[in-house]
């Protein structure tokens, strides 16, 4: 088994599924402890937990904190440093999407959306930011999209928050430039979890055509590989951005969309 992360704690929000899920499963895999987040079932929560520790030989607790809330932000990083020790990685994950045109953007969905996929992120970083600090070392991690970099229609709070978490990253990579610490987002373009799958199921049901043919449909229109990110890749990529040669790379929102952004 491969240990280059053994003796680093790592939390990454929304990780009961999807890209926090195959992240948190990098990072353990390293030899990572690792606080998971997010919504879901207790008992297949546990079992994810249980499972996790069991495959990797590491330290996995679960905190359901719900991100919405700034308090709760704050107590998941401060639960990790007292129960793991420290908080050396932080990759801020969790996210919501809701599509409709701006004129009738319900103002709740704005206001969830913007506090899960953007004022969360502020909240744990600043919250881990002085014990970082202190040992010297952090990596911070934020995944944005495609959509912090471009735009598409019908997703104005999705969009306004993935652009504002790349402004975020920049100015934590500059007051952090000196410290050990790098704070980067990765910009995933199209990757089959949950919340892609709800998108392919209203396209399929709007255009009355199968679930297959809206997949292909959804990918073309915007990623010129015409395939998906896996969940495996974007953890290769934050494994990287731990490691030594990730050192020096800090302040970037880093693609991984097969070209959508290219155009
Ligand atoms: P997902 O729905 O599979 O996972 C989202 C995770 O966030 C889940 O664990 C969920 O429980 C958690 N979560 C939701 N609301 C929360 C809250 N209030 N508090 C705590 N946890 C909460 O989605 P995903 O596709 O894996 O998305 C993960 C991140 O990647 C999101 O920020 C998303 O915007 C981003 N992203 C996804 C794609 C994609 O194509 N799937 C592309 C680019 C960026």
């Amino acid at each position: 088994m491969s240990t280059t992360l053994k003796g680093r704690v790592a939390v990454i929000t929304g990780s009961t599924s999807g890209i926090g899920l195959g992240i948190a499963r990098a990072l353990a895999g390293e030899g990572a402890a690792v606080m998971l987040n997010g919504f879901g079932d207790p008992a297949e929560i546990e079992k994810l937990r249980a499972g996790l520790a069991a495959e990797f030989g590491v330290q996995v607790f679960y905190n359901g904190a719900d991100l919405s809330k700034a308090q709760a932000c704050e107590e998941l990083v401060t639960d990790a440093e007292q129960r793991l020790g420290a908080v050396d990685i932080l990759v801020n994950n969790a996210g919501i999407q809701h599509v409709s045109p701006v004129e009738s953007f319900p103002a709740d969905r704005w206001d969830a959306v913007i506090a899960i996929n953007l004022s969360s992120a502020f909240h744990t970083i600043r919250t881990a930011l002085p014990g970082m600090k202190k040992r010297g070392f952090g990596r911070l991690i934020n995944i944005a999209s495609t959509h912090g970099l471009v735009a598409s229609a019908n997703k104005a709070a999705y969009v306004a928050a993935k652009h504002g978490i790349v402004g975020l990253t920049k100015v934590v990579a500059l007051e952090t430039a000196e410290t050990g610490i790098t704070c980067n987002a990765i910009c995933p373009g199209w990757v089959l979890t949950p919340l892609v799958q709800k998108q392919i199921d209203a396209r399929a049901a709007a255009g009355g055509i199968p679930t297959a043919q809206a997949e292909r449909e959804l990918l073309i229109e915007k990623q010129p590989s015409a395939r998906f990110t896996t969940v495996e890749q974007l953890g290769a990529l934050a494994l990287f951005l731990c490691g030594p040669g990730g050192a020096n790379l800090t302040g970037a929102a880093l693609p991984v969309d097969g070209a959508w952004t290219a155009q």
